[in-house]
């Protein structure tokens, strides 16, 4: 007999709907005041019997996103339904694991794991009950008396998952569980819970995971769904119908990664799942870049060099997934430089591969001089910020400006950290290209001469 899963589709019935966000958008609030929006008329369900992994960039919005649906903060606009109901408060079917483990260190991994029913008034034997039970399903057999500095943490992480599990909700919703693991241990309890997962032995009917790891996503997800950045918008949804465990070496396996890398480097060409972001590629480029608008990818000019010459070495053109393995990174690593690349002109990315450019391969070739000439040509022309600082500068008399003029306009798109990280990203490009210095003490940049020449 083939195993019955509760999982299973039922062929044509619809699994019903445990949660459902409709039109829901956020926006913070910026240091200076102004909204600073983080998701955009996001429209999802999740129903009974599905894994579905929110897939993004890191700062797109993904954490925020699992923390309406959860109930702990609320959207600016748009809602949120449990079972039908719209919830105005903590969503009663949600459990959350977090990345850090925030187990309490003065109690020991039975109290930590009981402390979830102690909050949802569960009579004291049966607390004591239910938590042996999901130590012992979890694989901390032994341990219900340690205390959490005791564990490895893969075991911490363990305990966390017991947490969520005991109190048995509808939806376990898990923002990046394996990314404080090392990778051992994250695919080891990964594997894990797809185990749980498959033999219905998690008392849970339905997971959310939040990740911005391509492979962790197909690797446990019944359905993808891509986040695009600033503002965070679905951009696709990937349906992948493979039997689990999954084999990374799976040819249908390897496609779906592709694909996915395809749309988060946002250059695909991907048929139907691509038009709505190919909307949005027309939209950016019909709107003037500014600093705000068109944020630095946060690399150094060091990492970017590096790239290129890794890919000319390569014959100019390399799958991301290839170029990732050699570099012994994730392609999620890669992304920023990819990104910074394509911006400033010296790459291009199509599908899941990248190219260099004429420009790119002429600026790795030649010589330190002349390199640094042609990288302040293209810095000047495609870094909005870099621009702008070389622009302000050259209207000033003595060609000196202040740093916090620019952090100031930049919190108006940023946060205050955010602001400085990419203020700091402009500093190394800009200098190194000796289109401004910087000096640290004064925190004032100073125009160096003939950068004008490149604007
Ligand atoms: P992700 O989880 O995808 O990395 P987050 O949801 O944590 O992204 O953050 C999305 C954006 O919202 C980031 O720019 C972050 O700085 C901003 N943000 C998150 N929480 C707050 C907050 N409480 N106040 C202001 N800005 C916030
Ligand atoms: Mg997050």
């Amino acid at each position: 007999m083939s195993s019955t899963s509760a999982h299973d589709r039922t062929a044509g019935s619809v699994p019903p709907v445990i949660i459902r966000a409709e039109g829901l958008s956020k926006a913070f609030t910026a240091p200076d005041g102004s909204p600073l929006p983080v998701l955009d008329n996001i429209d999802l369900a999740l129903r009974e019997g599905e894994i579905v992994a929110l897939l993004g960039r890191s700062g797109s919005g993904k954490s925020t996103l699992l923390r309406c649906l959860a109930g702990l903060i609320a959207p600016s606009t748009g809602g949120v339904s449990y079972r039908g109901q719209q919830i105005n408060g903590a969503n009663p079917g949600v459990a959350m694991v977090f990345q850090s483990f925030a187990l309490l260190p003065w109690l020991t991994v039975q109290q930590n794991v009981e402390l979830s029913l102690q909050a949802r008034e569960v009579p004291e034997a049966e607390r004591t009950e239910r938590a042996l039970k999901a130590i012992d399903l979890i694989g901390l057999d032994g341990f219900e008396g340690a205390y959490p500095k005791e564990l490895s943490g893969g075991m911490r992480q363990r305990v966390g998952f017991a947490r969520g599990i005991v109190v048995e909700p509808d939806a376990l919703f898990m923002d990046e569980p394996f990314s404080a693991l090392d990778v051992l241990t994250a695919e080891n309890l990964r594997s894990e819970l797809v185990g749980l997962w498959e033999g219905n032995e998690a008392p849970v009917k339905s997971i959310l995971i939040v990740t911005h790891n391509i492979e962790e996503a197909v690797l446990l997800a019944d359905r993808v769904l891509v986040l695009s950045s600033n503002p965070g918008r679905i951009k696709a949804e990937i349906p992948i119908d493979l039997p689990r465990p999954r084999d990374r070496q799976d040819p249908r396996f390897e496609s779906i990664v592709d694909t996915v890398y395809g749309l988060l480097t946002g250059r695909s060409g991907h048929g139907a799942e691509a038009a709505p972001h190919a909307d949005h590629e027309e939209a950016r480029d019909r709107t003037p870049a500014t600093p705000v608008n068109t944020p630095l990818p946060v690399v150094t000019v060091g990492g970017l060099a590096g790239l290129l010459q890794i890919l000319v070495a390569r014959g100019g053109e390399d799958g991301l997934a290839e170029l990732a393995d050699e570099l012994n990174f994730e392609v999620d690593d890669l992304l920023p430089l990819v990104d910074a690349a394509v911006m400033l002109g010296l790459a291009r990315t199509r599908d899941a591969r990248i190219s260099v450019t004429p420009e790119g391969r002429e600026i790795t070739e030649a010589d330190i001089l002349t390199s640094k000439q042609l990288f302040a040509g293209h810095v000047a022309k495609h870094a909005p910020l870099v621009r702008a600082i070389v622009q302000a500068l050259s209207r000033t008399e003595d060609h000196t400006l202040r740093e916090g003029l620019f952090l100031d306009l930049l919190r108006r798109g940023f946060s205050t950290e955010e602001a400085r990280i990419q203020l700091d990203t402009a500093i190394d490009w800009g200098r190194y290209a000796e289109l401004y210095d910087y000096d640290h003490n004064d925190a004032e940049f100073t125009l160096e001469p003939g950068a004008q020449a490149h604007l």
